[in-house]
């Protein structure tokens, strides 16, 4: 059972949040209040990555977002959380 039934930004097959990689995304799922703390959590753990200069395949910003442009590539995909998987 999914803990997010209907969030276009939760994996409802694995149960876990899809990444929100750019502000614009974030901005829209914030608007469309499908933020949960589990998203929040995962930002989180990107701000703090950025924080600590351990950067993985892709940089991160202050906020948590991607630096790089290609982030729009991976909006909604699934089960890419560092977090939760
Ligand atoms: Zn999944």
């Amino acid at each position: 059972m999914s803990k997010h039934p209907g969030n276009p930004y939760w994996c409802q097959t694995h149960d876990n949040p899809t990444g929100i990689y750019t502000r614009g995304d974030w901005d829209e799922a914030v608007a469309g209040g499908h933020i949960t703390p589990e998203h929040v959590w995962e930002r989180l753990y990107r701000i703090a990555i950025g924080e600590f200069g351990v950067m993985g395949p892709a940089g991160y910003d202050e906020d948590g977002f991607f630096l790089s442009l290609t982030a729009e590539g991976l909006v909604g995909s699934p089960c890419r959380s560092p977090v939760f998987v």
